[in-house]
């Protein structure tokens, strides 16, 4: 059992979701419901045929595709699209893919104030929060504000099962990385934990049959299911340690995003789990009840064959003792406070995909 809380605060906000194979085919009457007449469909050029599929099936509510969303919302590209959209005249926008097309659609809706619809085609999550992150010459701001939330989001898990295994297992431990960091966040609710347990368990059941069989629709739709509690956890309580880390790592090394959660979640999960091993029991419920909180973690991203060394995704060696001064410069609040031992011990073991050591 978890302890509950009995203060808490709710933000929750007004966001029409629906979940189930074909409901992108409901498109045109959630651009009715919205009032909108001429929507432009967002997405990263990997994604562009997808995106006119799905224009062509808008019929007169179709204003255009624009293939160009990038990781990391830089704003060179932002402001590129920002001169299409204005020529298409478009009242609407549709995200179809992961954060990379979200983070366009939002950062469009920050500076147009166009209604979002997010169909999200990866777990990360960004669909459900009011974050937005944008890169200018080399350097990431973030910012929360309510204008970037998508307003209806479509989770359609027939649209996820061209995501590659390659793509879709750190997708899921990046999603997996919201509902563990969610289990100690400060400002947690009963709510964000009930939806983070469920996420892992979902997760968890869903994740080795989508490996053995990626186009399992079932399979997919649960592991997509589970994204979006994970997302929700993300939208609704402040993350610590572990995405502080992938954030400092990600940025000044230009780190891959969901890889880069992937290694290190087993790692600051099992750091944390010193300090908070009683909000961390439903880890190894779920992933390993013979483990820790972090060695259960490890063995589930293994038997997925999930990336598990920071030296595989382009982290040298000799950027570690750099690596750990970045995280430690960044104070923020985390349950264990991060030490140097502590970190440089961490990011070793991340580095050389050793197992964790709790
Ligand atoms: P992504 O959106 O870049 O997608 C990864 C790859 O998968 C891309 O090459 C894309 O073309 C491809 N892809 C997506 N859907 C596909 C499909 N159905 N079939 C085949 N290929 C498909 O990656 P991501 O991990 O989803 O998002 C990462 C970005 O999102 C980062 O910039 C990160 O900072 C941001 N993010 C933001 C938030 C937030 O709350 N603001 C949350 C999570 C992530």
């Amino acid at each position: 059992m978890h302890a509950f809380q009995p203060r808490f605060a709710l933000n929750q906000p007004a966001v029409h979701v629906a979940f189930g194979a074909g409901v992108r085919h409901d498109l045109p009457a959630h651009l009715n419901r919205i009032g909108a007449r001429r929507a432009v469909v967002i997405a990263t050029p990997g994604q562009a045929d997808a995106a006119r599929a799905l224009a062509d099936t808008l019929g007169d509510h179709a204003a255009g595709c624009l293939p160009r969303a990038r990781m990391h919302t830089p704003v060179d590209t932002t402001e590129a699209a920002l001169a299409e959209l204005t020529a298409l005249r478009a009242d609407a926008l549709i995200a179809l893919g992961g954060g990379s097309a979200i983070g366009l659609s939002k950062a469009l809706a920050l500076r147009t104030g166009l209604p979002q619809i997010a169909l999200p085609t990866t777990h990360a999550g960004s669909e459900a929060t009011a974050v937005l992150g944008e890169t200018e010459a080399g350097r990431k701001t973030t910012r929360s504000d309510p204008r970037v939330q998508p307003g209806t989001i479509l989770y359609d898990p027939e649209l996820i099962v061209t995501l590659p295994l390659a793509v879709t297992i750190p997708s899921a431990l990046n999603a997996i990385a919201h509902a563990a960091e969610g289990l100690y966040a400060r400002d947690r609710t009963p709510l964000a934990t009930l939806m983070a347990t469920e996420g892992l368990r979902a997760f968890a059941a869903a994740l080795p049959r989508v490996r053995s069989a990626p186009d399992d629709l079932d399979a997919r739709a649960e592991a997509l299911y589970g994204g979006w509690l994970c997302g929700m956890v993300l939208g609704q309580v402040g993350m610590a340690l572990h995405h502080k880390l992938c954030h400092a790592l990600g940025g000044s090394f230009g780190l891959p995003h969901a890889e880069t959660h992937a290694i290190l979640l087993p790692h600051t999960i099992g750091y944390t789990a010193v300090s908070v091993p009683q909000l961390l029991t439903p880890i190894p419920e779920i992933f390993g009840p013979e483990d820790t909180p972090g060695r259960a973690l490890h063995s589930f991203a293994r038997a997925l064959d999930a990336p598990t060394a920071l030296r595989d995704i382009g982290l040298r060696h000799a950027d570690l003792a750099r690596a750990v001064e970045i995280a430690l410069d960044a104070p923020y609040w985390t349950p264990r406070p991060p030490d140097r031992d502590g970190l440089t011990a961490l990011l070793h073991a991340a580095w050389d995909g050793a197992p964790p050591s709790h």
